[in-house]
């Protein structure tokens, strides 16, 4: 096994440096545990109740008021 140097994972919110302490993964991105929270209000998220849209993650309340209020919007 040829030796494999740690590789450094970026947060998709910061996209900083993560490190192992500090480190969560959804929907197969990576984040600080800091950097996981709703981009409309800023209120911490969990993994059981995060909704991620293009890479934004948002909590359930903004999520529908800003992407299934708009996706509605586009398709009527
Ligand atoms: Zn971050
Ligand atoms: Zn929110």
């Amino acid at each position: 096994m040829p030796f494999q140097p740690p590789k450094t994972e970026k947060c998709t919110t910061c996209t900083k440096s993560v490190y192992a302490a500090e480190r969560m993964e959804a929907g197969g991105n990576i984040y600080h545990k800091m950097c996981f929270k709703c981009t409309c209000c800023k209120m911490p998220l969990k993994l059981n109740n995060y909704q991620q849209s293009e890479g934004n993650l948002y909590c359930k309340n903004d999520y529908q008021k800003e992407i299934l209020a708009k996706n509605a919007q586009i398709t009527t």
